[in-house]
C-alpha cells in the first residue's frame, strides 16, 4: 500500500460511515461501499463511492477494509467463519472505526490476525459533524507499522490521529473519554440547576466557570442551558450533537470494562447508570446534554421552579 491512491472497501454507510466514506472518495481513493440498507449504498454513490454487493465483495481486491458498524457484536458478525477476511487478499489492513467493547476489539484483531490479516481499531470522536466535515478525531490501536499504513486513510477522514497504543488501544482511549464526558456534563447540569436555585443567571455562571477551574467541554462547547454558547445543543432544543442513546451506550462500554479490572470509578458507574435511565426515558434521541432537564425535574419545586431560565 505505497502509492497514494488506494482501493478501500467500507461497511457500514450510516449516519458516520457515509461521510467518512464520502470524504475517502473525495481525497482521491478508490472506495467501494456496502450497507445492509440498499437505500444507504445507493445514496453513497451520490458521494463518490461505488456500490458493492455485500461486505465480502466490498473487502475484494481492497488495500484496506473499514467498518463502522453499531456494535461489538456486528463487527465480529463479518469474521464469522472467517466471511469477510476469506474475501480479502491476505496481509490486508482490516480498521474498525465503530464504538466497541474493548475485549470484542482484541478478539477482532485476534480474528483479522488468524485469517493473515492485520488489524486496527479507530474509533472517533466529533460526531455527524465532524464525519461531514472531515474533522474527526482517531485514537488507533495495532502495531507500528499497521498504523502507519491506517493513518493517511484516518487522516482523509479527520483532523487529528492518536496512536494510543497496541490492539483495543484506541477502544480504550474512547471509553476513558467518554467516561469523563459523561461525568462531566453530570457535574455541569447539577452546577446550572444549583445556579437557578440560588438566582444565579446562566450567563453569570458561565462567564465564571468557563475561565475558572470549572472549565471543561461540557461546559465551553457543549453547555446544557441556551444562551451562553450558541452553537450548543441547548440552543436547538436539543437535538443532537451527541445522542443520549450513543452516551449511554459509551458509558455502558467504560462500565463493563470498570468491572472486568476492578476500577474504583464511583462516579463512572454513577453516570452510566444515570445515562442508562434518561435514554430509556425518552433521552435517546436527544442531545445528551437535555440531562440537565432530567435533573431540573427532579430537583426540589420541579422544573420551572425558582428561577429557571428559558
Ligand atoms: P448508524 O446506525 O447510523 O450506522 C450503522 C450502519 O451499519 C447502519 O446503516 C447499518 O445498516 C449498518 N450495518 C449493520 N450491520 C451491518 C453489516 N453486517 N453489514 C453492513 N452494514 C451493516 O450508526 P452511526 O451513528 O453511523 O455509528 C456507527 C458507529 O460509530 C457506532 O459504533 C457508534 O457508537 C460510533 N459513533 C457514532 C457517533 C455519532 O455521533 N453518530 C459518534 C462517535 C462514534
Amino acid at each position: 500500500m505505497s502509492e497514494a491512491r488506494r482501493t478501500v472497501g467500507f461497511v457500514g454507510l450510516g449516519r458516520m460511515g457515509a461521510p467518512m466514506a464520502a470524504n475517502l472518495a473525495k481525497a482521491g481513493h478508490r472506495v467501494r461501499g456496502f450497507d445492509l440498507v440498499p437505500e444507504l449504498v445507493a445514496a453513497a454513490t451520490g458521494a463518490g463511492v461505488e456500490a458493492a454487493d455485500s461486505a465480502a465483495d466490498a473487502a475484494q481486491d481492497a488495500d484496506a477494509v473499514i467498518t463502522m458498524l453499531p456494535e461489538g457484536r456486528h463487527v465480529l458478525g463479518l469474521y464469522r467463519d472467517r466471511a469477510l477476511p476469506a474475501a480479502a487478499r491476505p496481509g490486508t489492513l482490516f480498521i474498525d472505526c465503530s464504538t466497541i467493547d474493548v475485549a470484542d476489539s482484541r478478539a477482532v484483531h485476534e480474528a483479522a490476525t488468524r485469517a493473515g490479516m492485520r488489524g486496527v481499531d479507530a474509533p472517533v470522536s466529533g460526531g455527524v459533524v465532524g464525519a461531514e466535515g472531515g474533522t474527526l478525531t482517531f485514537m488507533a490501536g495495532g502495531g507500528e507499522t499497521d498504523f502507519a499504513e491506517a493513518e493517511p486513510l484516518l487522516a482523509a477522514m479527520g483532523k487529528k490521529v492518536v496512536h494510543c497504543g497496541g490492539p483495543g488501544a484506541g477502544q480504550a482511549a474512547k471509553i476513558c473519554n467518554n467516561m469523563i464526558l459523561g461525568v462531566s456534563m453530570i457535574a455541569v447540569s447539577e452546577a446550572f440547576v444549583l445556579g437557578e436555585r440560588l438566582g444565579l443567571t446562566h450567563q453569570a455562571l458561565y462567564d465564571v466557570a468557563s475561565t475558572a477551574s470549572g472549565q471543561c467541554w461540557a461546559l465551553s462547547a457543549n453547555c446544557p442551558v441556551p444562551g451562553p454558547v450558541p452553537t450548543s445543543p441547548a440552543n436547538r432544543d436539543y437535538r443532537p450533537g451527541f445522542a443520549g442513546a450513543l452516551m449511554a451506550k459509551d458509558l455502558g462500554l467504560a462500565l463493563g470494562a470498570v468491572e472486568a479490572h476492578g476500577v474504583d470509578a464511583e462516579l463512572g458507574r454513577r453516570a452510566a447508570a444515570r445515562y442508562a435511565a434518561f435514554a430509556e426515558e425518552g433521552g435517546a434521541g436527544e442531545d445528551f446534554s437535555a440531562i440537565v432537564r432530567t435533573i431540573r425535574a427532579r430537583s426540589a419545586g420541579g422544573p420551572g421552579a425558582e428561577g429557571e431560565q428559558a
